[in-house]
């Protein structure tokens, strides 16, 4: 089986740090249980552009991010061990060294933890959907009704305050930290 694991959402709470710049840059008070769609930065007038402006300053320099489970490196080793693990996220290549440096800090190490750390651009919001992988772990809601209309593959909708609208059935199951990401594995 080979299994798809993401960066930010799954094992980095990105949206802490990003809500940290946003608010001191632009005034605000905005923190993470507010973000409750994917495309937030909308309903915070700003545009894209502008948004995508803080993701990358934060791809450049991840290191203050906050690690979401302590657990996930024992269990994504464990789980490397059997199956075929990359990291498939959605921060442009061009920011690599800076997200490798994070993961290694955590301990998601290449050939331990993973196979192979894949980047893409976050454009189209299902283009991961272009790698073949069985078993997706992530938290993005656009990866939901495209992954429904495959029947051979699975995702585990990583919890987070932007994908609580999303009814979990099928081949789609909510996982709450990585202890409930192995557990899952290990059932189905
Ligand atoms: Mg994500």
């Amino acid at each position: 089986m080979k299994i798809a694991i993401d960066i930010d959402g799954v094992l980095l709470d990105i949206i802490v740090t990003y809500c940290e710049i946003f608010n001191k840059r632009y005034g605000t008070n905005h923190q993470k249980k507010d973000v409750t769609k994917w495309d937030f930065f909308k309903d915070w007038n700003v545009d894209e552009d502008t948004a995508f402006k803080i993701f990358y300053e934060i791809y450049a320099d991840s290191m203050n991010i906050p690690f979401i489970d302590e657990n996930a490196p024992e269990i994504m080793k464990k789980l490397n061990e059997v199956y075929d693990m990359d990291i498939l996220s959605a921060r442009i290549p061009e920011y690599r060294s800076s997200i490798k440096k994070k993961l290694d800090f955590h301990n998601i190490r290449e050939s331990i933890q993973y196979s192979e750390l894949i980047l893409l651009h976050h454009r189209p919001y299902d283009i991961k959907l272009k790698q073949s992988y069985d078993l997706y772990v992530d938290d993005n809601p656009s990866l939901v009704e495209p992954i429904k209309k495959l029947k051979n593959r699975t995702l585990l909708l990583f919890n987070q305050p932007w994908n609580q609208d999303i009814i979990c059935e099928n081949n789609i199951y909510r996982v709450h930290n990585w202890k409930e990401v192995h557990q899952k594995i290990n059932e189905l």
